[in-house]
């Protein structure tokens, strides 16, 4: 755990006890601060009953008079589309409003660092998609390399529940728009922009408000390195703002799709080849076709996002490639569960926008496509392109009908459940198919989670076809 500095003898206010509530609270108190705990949820009191701290109601006038900081939960909205009432009367007060991140940061740095060869850095990873997957593949190559590091933030554990750092330790942490845009200090070694598309749009009052969400990382932390996606405009904006000019190499564009030759240092993948450019010469080059773990282009890129932040802290290009070879992937991304009679059964439940719903139709040629759920702002806007592979839709939850008007002429089913659509599209599928759960929505209107949704896809095709691999 990392003891919440700045706070001894002083009331912070703490809003939502899901798993990092709880983490800050155990933080605060050992930093010697009283945290008040507070959830609208009684089971959430529950449990944070049950784990030994009293809980106080924020709602009731006059407590958080009396706080040092209000530190909220990532799902309780702050500003948009309209704030908690415990917020907003925080806002009224003046009371600073943070997250556990922004305590993170002012606590991280510790006077035994003087002792160390290596002080400990923090690399952050941000963007619409390829978040979780490029934190794991950066920790991952971290481990294969033989350095002390931890991963943490919207992955496995808070980033306040992490050991206190060893000496040349690299914290990888994930972090959501929702965690950078209300972090009061953000201070990353390396940060790292994966790309940018519509997610997320009521949280920040549209794509304005989203995209200065995820930039306060890189505008406010100020970090050595800003490895920035440029494959959308608003990267190659950022890029563009953070870098002196074309040959500064504090930033490294990177791209899939794109050759980018002209720049102090940049990494890109074309046609399954990954290459690093450092001033106008190519200095290392990887075959990712390949590589089981990584398959497309979306993967390619986070392939180069993780590949530039590792040489940013001095990685070898080969120790890179080595370390791609033996990275598993995560479940729930693309992930190979069953194949039965040349079909196979592809579990992508994260895929809960239409971007990256449209990069998983792009990974194969005859798709019958599980999709639905609990669709987001714009239904399945732009997603008319991508259409081409898919051979039918099967479509499940709240947005089924809307779906089947939004997808014209593909032909299409209304499934309503999982379990149905599974058997649909099994028994209708011939070899060389991929039957594909992309839902472009979130779960919520079924599952409690995107897990739990693939997991259920995960038995209904182990039910079906008994044989399951990985
Ligand atoms: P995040 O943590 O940002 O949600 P994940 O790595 O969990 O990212 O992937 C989320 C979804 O997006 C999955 O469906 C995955 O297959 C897809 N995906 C992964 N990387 C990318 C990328 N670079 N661009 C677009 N989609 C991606």
């Amino acid at each position: 755990m990392i003891p919440v500095k700045g706070y001894k003898g002083q009331k912070v206010a703490v809003l939502g006890l899901g798993r990092s509530g709880l983490a800050t609270a155990a933080a605060l108190r050992a930093g010697g601060a009283e945290p008040l705990l507070w959830d609208d949820s009684p089971e959430a009191r529950a449990r944070a009953e049950a784990e030994g701290f009293a809980c106080t109601d924020l709602t009731r006038q006059g407590v958080l008079e009396g706080a040092a900081c209000l530190v909220t939960s990532p799902g309780i909205p702050h500003l948009y589309p309209q704030p908690n009432r415990v917020i907003a009367r925080a806002l009224e007060l003046g009371v600073p409003v943070d997250n556990d991140i922004g305590l993170f940061f002012r606590s991280f740095g510790s006077a035994d660092w003087d002792d160390f060869e290596t002080p400990p850095k923090v690399v952050c990873v941000t963007g619409s998609n390829g978040k979780s997957t490029t934190t794991a593949l950066i920790h991952h190559i971290l481990q294969v390399a033989g350095r002390p590091t931890q991963m943490a933030g919207n992955i496995g554990k808070g980033v306040l529940s992490i050991d206190p750092p060893r000496d040349g330790e690299v914290v990888v942490l994930e972090l959501s728009s929702y965690q950078t845009d209300l972090a009061r200090a953000l201070t990353p070694d390396v940060a790292v922009f994966t790309n940018l598309s519509p997610d997320h749009l009521d949280r920040h009052a549209g794509m304005g408000g989203y995209f200065a969400a995820k930039r306060r990382l890189f505008a406010e932390g100020g970090p050595d390195r800003a490895v920035v996606g440029v494959d959308e405009v608003e990267g190659r904006f950022m890029a563009n703002q953070l870098a002196m000019g074309p040959g500064d190499d504090r930033v490294i564009r990177i791209s899939s799709g794109q050759k980018l030759e002209g720049f102090g240092w940049s990494v890109f993948a074309r046609k399954g080849f990954l290459a690093e450019w450092r001033r106008g010469k190519q200095v290392a080059s990887i075959d990712l076709r390949g590589v089981a773990g990584l398959p497309g282009a979306h993967n390619h890129q986070n392939a180069c996002a993780a590949y530039a932040a590792c040489r940013a802290l001095g990685v070898a290009p080969k120790l890179i490639e080595g370390a791609f070879h033996s990275f598993a992937g995560l479940p729930h991304r693309s992930q190979l569960v069953g194949e039965k009679g040349g079909v196979r059964f592809i579990n992508d439940s994260k895929a809960t926008n239409v971007d990256s719903a449209a990069k998983a139709l792009q990974a194969f040629p005859r798709i019958r496509w599980i999709a639905g759920g609990m669709g987001k702002d714009g239904g399945l806007k732009g997603i008319g392109p991508f259409l081409d592979s898919v051979v039918k839709a099967y479509l499940i939850g709240h947005s089924a009908r809307d779906f089947a008007l939004q997808i014209g002429d593909t032909p299409h089913e209304i499934c309503e459940t999982m379990a149905r659509a599974v058997a649909r599209a099994a028994a209708e599928a011939e070899s060389g198919d991929v039957v594909l759960l992309a839902p472009a929505a979130a779960s919520f209107d079924q599952y409690p989670n995107f897990e739990k949704r693939g997991d259920d896809f995960t038995a209904q095709v182990k039910a079906l076809i008994g044989a399951l691999i990985g």
